[in-house]
């Protein structure tokens, strides 16, 4: 039985009881009206519970779009920053360094520390967007001749940096996910981590590493008070939905939150309301805890220290900067290593699709979703390589099935709808794609 079925067994059993009870004037639960309260706050943990089930903070952060302001939760700043450090900085640059340096002011007036944020917590993914963009145009230059000045600036200090790994004669023959192995665990990663630890901050937001400003740092102002691990979970429950990408030692913080909220608002220096925002339950975390054990789920490195959620932010990062064969080379490594990890088939598939619909088709029909986002980008994709492949009638269907339950979502997702132009890749509602594709069909 379901978690939801045996909560609401026993939910009816203890209002038939309570209505027993009540009838026989509280002879049954000891004349204290017992049953009533225990009925309550039954009630009340389902409510609590559901809250947390249904939270998702895509649809929280959602309405906060352009300049940070005021009113914005603590999700939306978080998730602006994290999203805006780890995209490249030379498109709409200023407007990105503002927005960025502007949620983090804000954060710092809600108790978050700016430097916890971007060097902790964020420090290590920055780094690894860093040295992979970097090496994907390494890449470009030595097997397609790529132009050195075709580089954007604040990227071109970084190509020496790799050097370090990647000298000409050793590393012709690699292939860039093994480049990229090499990069994000030798000598390169090394300066990373020192650039992450001590430039100012408005300089990794530029990404840039020639700028001479270095900042001393009190270490103490890097993490909340209570260290490291509580860092990364005060982060990870503002800026990932599910428990699944959370860190391990976020699910341990997460338990002591909902036994000792209190004492454990009091350990990180942030309020209670302001934690108490983001809705969880114990149930939910124990699920978390058992999927890492048994099923394997969670946050391990596969490639080049990526875990599968980052290797799909770095997939489509590639993607964007029209990198295809880099983003295929990578998946397909990714989906070797873990086979059974539908997000990363569903992401081989992605990069599949301009190359081989056929063989995307396969991959995606291997997927298992139940539901959620990625249910719905599968069917939207499968409706792409159904249009691809000719079989009109089937992607009409998908397409059917996708603008029934999209809702306000967004995605990335390939773009054939313009004739005679080539497929481009485009991050809109998928309501909006699916109505341009159908139009075709
Ligand atoms: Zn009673």
């Amino acid at each position: 039985m379901s978690p939801s079925a045996e909560r609401s067994l026993s939910l009816l059993a203890l209002e038939r009881f309570a209505d027993d009870c009540s009838n026989r004037g509280h002879t049954l639960c000891g004349s204290s009206g017992g049953c009533l309260e225990a009925l309550e706050s039954l009630r009340g943990l389902s409510d609590v519970e559901q809250q947390a089930d249904f939270y998702d903070l895509s649809a929280t952060t959602a309405p906060f779009q352009g300049l940070p302001q005021h009113h914005w939760p603590a999700s939306a700043l978080i998730r602006l920053v994290k999203s805006s450090l780890l995209e490249v900085p030379w498109t709409d640059s200023l407007r990105r360094s503002t927005h960025t340096t502007l949620a983090l002011a804000r954060l710092g007036e809600l108790g978050f520390p700016p430097d916890a944020l971007v060097r902790t917590y964020l420090g290590a993914a920055l780094q690894r967007q860093v040295l992979l963009t970097a090496t994907a145009f390494r890449h470009e230059i030595m097997r397609n001749g790529l132009d050195i000045r075709a580089i954007p600036s604040q990227l071109q200090p970084w190509l020496p940096v790799l050097e370090a790994d990647l000298s000409a004669e050793t590393s012709a023959d690699l292939s860039f996910p093994d480049a990229a192995a090499i990069v994000t665990t030798g000598a390169a990663s090394k300066t990373a981590t020192d650039w992450v630890r001590t430039v100012a901050v408005a300089h990794l937001i530029d990404w840039r590493i020639d700028a001479p400003l270095v900042t001393t740092l009190r270490p103490q102002g890097t993490v909340v008070p209570a260290g490291r691990d509580a860092t990364v979970w005060v982060f990870d429950r503002f800026s990932c939905t599910s428990l699944d990408e959370w860190q391990r030692t976020s699910l341990d913080w997460e338990l002591l939150w909902l036994h000792s909220p209190a004492m454990v608002a009091d350990s990180v220096g942030l309020s209670s309301e302001l934690l108490a925002s983001r809705p969880s339950s114990e149930r939910m975390v124990m699920t978390a805890i058992r999927r890492r054990l048994l099923e394997g789920a969670g946050d391990d490195p596969l490639v080049a220290g990526l875990s599968s959620v980052e290797l799909r932010s770095n997939v489509v990062a590639l993607l964007q900067r029209g990198q295809l064969e880099q983003a295929r080379t990578l998946a397909s490594r990714a989906h070797e290593m873990a086979p059974g990890d539908d997000t990363l088939t569903n992401v081989l598939a992605f990069c599949t699709i301009p190359h081989d619909p056929a063989a995307a088709k396969e991959l995606l029909n291997r997927t298992r979703f139940r539901g959620g986002e990625e249910l719905l980008v599968q069917k939207a994709n499968l409706a792409t390589v159904d249009f691809l492949i000719g079989a009109k009638h089937q992607a009409r269907l998908a397409v059917l099935t996708t603008l029934r339950t999209c809702g306000e979502c967004k995605a990335w997702l390939w773009d054939y709808t313009d004739p005679g132009a080539l497929p481009s890749l485009t991050y809109r509602p998928i309501r909006d794609w699916a109505r341009r594709l159908l139009a075709l069909l």
